[in-house]
């Protein structure tokens, strides 16, 4: 297995702003512990971004605006900012591999597994899996490193998941021992 793993959205305005959800604080300790153990482990970490331009992006007919380019509530937070050797690829759809550079990244990395954390997780979680699984990427996703904007669509996006992309549902602790053995 050759992992990377990829942090979605955990931006200002889906923790705290926004679009918060009310859950996306309880998942940033665990999704801080997988990115401090894929960088020891030398797993590539990818960070996938909202970064809408506003008045033109369809996505905020739907939502309002949110994660405008350039502005605080676009960056990721505080607790989980991307490091040196880490990858930030920008994104103004759903899916992180929509026009966006994402695909040829995960190729020149050598990554056949994607392990699928932040928010939300019925939405671009979802989508993004969607993506890698037409694109014959494995999928793992912790299922305390993931979140909702409505709490109530987080279980049922992780058995969609399990279902329809034959995501493995795991926990966090589960993944980081698991990675420690691997190696
Ligand atoms: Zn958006």
């Amino acid at each position: 297995m050759r992992p990377a793993l990829i942090v979605i959205d955990m931006l200002n305005d889906f923790v705290k702003g926004a679009l918060a959800s009310p859950t996306a604080k309880e998942i940033v300790p665990n999704i801080k512990r997988l990115i401090t153990k894929a960088r020891s482990l030398k797993i590539p970490v990818v960070y996938l971004c909202d970064a809408h331009y506003p008045g033109i992006d369809w996505e905020l007919k739907v939502w309002g605006p949110h994660a405008l380019a350039g502005t605080k509530g676009a960056e990721v937070i505080e607790e989980l900012k991307p490091g040196q050797g880490d990858f930030v690829v920008r994104k103004r759809r759903y899916s992180g591999f929509f026009q966006t550079d994402l695909g040829i990244l995960l190729r020149e990395l050598g990554a056949d597994t994607l392990i699928l954390t932040g928010i939300d997780t019925s939405i671009c979680v979802s989508l993004t899996a969607a993506d890698a699984f037409y694109r014959g990427y494995a999928l793992i996703v912790p299922r305390d490193a993931v979140a909702t904007i409505d709490p109530i669509d987080n279980e049922r996006a992780l058995s969609y998941l399990k279902k329809v992309y034959g995501a493995e549902i795991t926990t966090t602790e589960e993944l980081i021992s698991r990675l420690d053995q691997t190696k």
